[in-house]
């Protein structure tokens, strides 16, 4: 192999990652070692992923380099992250949470890959903190697309077990098979509600105690909802369907009273991206043009002159998050100031470039490759466990 292993970045269900250096370019990659069983052969789940991730080329998403096929193992080349954003929460959080310039720009960029993939027609289904990747430019990338596939024709064989539970959509933990992009944009939402609180916003232990962890919160939708939702499962959903009459009817709590340190703007977007009813969940593309991240509304304190950074692009960090740490520790008021002011400045760099490119989002890296709109011509797979004719 043209790679050489160092050590060992994280492990999941079908893979071991490894930190790698290319022999010619000394690159440094990350190397997914799926280990194929010698009797199936390459997994489905490892064509699904480089079927659709050869495809996906996107800023917000990490890039698939390469693929190296043995008799044993199937290794995937991709670029190399610095950690995922679970472990970075753990060690740049405050117990966890992120500061509200890194919270915005993570949720932008989480809701930009998540748009690409859907205008793409690709599902990632298993948007959570561990397979989202952030580099050392403060760049999020979706990750692990093991379980992603494209959602073109058949909507009614997706298998009911796809989405990590605390980030499941209460759908889909009614038994719906049915759904589409919006079971994305709820993990989302509780990622969103993850990074500025620091804990998962609902943790149950299985499919039931999920649902009510949902329903303390979001309080439990009326039986009508219920019934509609509960009536598209599949035959599994059944028994889901006569307990979607049980459910203890809970009030909503405001998100506030649960994150008090959120924005007005942050709370609105988060009760669109957290809709019980898939239908009336926001769309990721509509996400991005929420006010959380395009008003100039939000009243930020103004900076004392020459304290400001100059400004950058929105959004990737404004501010390497480790000196924003840094300040705050010294003086956590002026930091939030000095923050805020930022987001500010690039908030309106950001709208220039948006006027400027109708429509187009700045991409902040020089030298990157834009990324691909739409391409019809990608949805080739539609899950059946063949591999795509390529
Ligand atoms: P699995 O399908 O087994 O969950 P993932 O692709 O999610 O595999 O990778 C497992 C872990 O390895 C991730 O949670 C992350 O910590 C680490 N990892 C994966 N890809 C990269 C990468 N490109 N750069 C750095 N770390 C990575
Ligand atoms: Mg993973």
């Amino acid at each position: 192999m043209n790679y050489v292993q160092l050590e060992k970045l994280g492990e999941g269900t079908y893979a071991t990652v490894y930190k790698g250096r290319s022999r010619t370019t000394n690159e440094i990659v990350a190397l997914k070692e799926i280990h194929l069983d010698a009797e199936e052969g390459t997994p489905s789940t490892a064509i699904r992923e480089i079927s659709l991730m050869k495809e996906l080329k996107h800023i917000n998403i990490v890039r698939l380099y390469d693929v190296i096929h043995t008799e044993t193992k199937l290794v995937l080349i991709f670029e190399f992250c610095d950690r995922d954003l679970k472990k970075y929460m753990d060690t740049h959080g405050d117990r966890g949470a992120l500061d509200s310039v890194t919270v915005r720009s993570f949720m932008y960029q989480l809701l930009r890959g998540t748009a690409f993939c859907h205008e793409n027609r690709v599902l990632h289904r298993d948007l959570k903190p561990q397979n989202l990747l952030i580099n050392r430019k403060g760049e999020l990338k979706l990750g692990d697309f093991g379980l992603a596939r494209a959602f073109g024709v058949p909507v009614n064989t997706f298998s009911n077990e796809v989405v990590t539970l605390w980030y499941r959509a209460p759908d889909v933990l009614l038994g719906s098979r049915t759904y589409s992009t919006s079971i994305d944009v709820w993990s989302c939402g509780c990622i969103f509600a993850e990074m500025i609180s620091g804990v998962p916003i609902f943790r149950g232990r299985d499919n039931h105690d999920q649902l009510l962890h949902i329903m303390r919160i979001i309080g439990t939708p009326d039986e009508r909802l219920l019934r509609k939702i509960a009536s598209e499962a599949a035959p599994s959903g059944d028994g889901q369907a006569a307990a979607a009459k049980q459910f203890p009817r809970y009030p909503k709590i405001p998100f506030q009273q649960i994150l008090p340190k959120a924005s007005p703007q942050a709370i609105d977007l988060l009760e669109r991206l957290l809709q019980f009813d898939p239908a009336k969940r926001i769309s990721a593309a509509d996400a991005l043009k929420h006010p959380y991240f395009t008003s100039s509304a939000m009243v930020y304190p103004v900076p004392p002159t020459g304290t400001m950074a100059p400004p950058t692009y929105f959004p990737t960090p404004l501010q390497h998050p480790h000196q924003q740490h840094a300040a705050q520790q010294h003086d956590a008021q002026a930091a939030h100031a000095h923050a805020q002011a930022q987001a500010h400045a690039a908030y309106i760099a950001q709208q220039q470039g948006y006027n400027a490119a109708a429509q187009q989002p700045v991409y902040p890296m020089q030298g990157q490759p834009q990324p691909q709109q739409a391409q019809s011509q990608f949805v080739t797979y539609h899950g059946s466990g063949q591999a795509p004719a390529r």
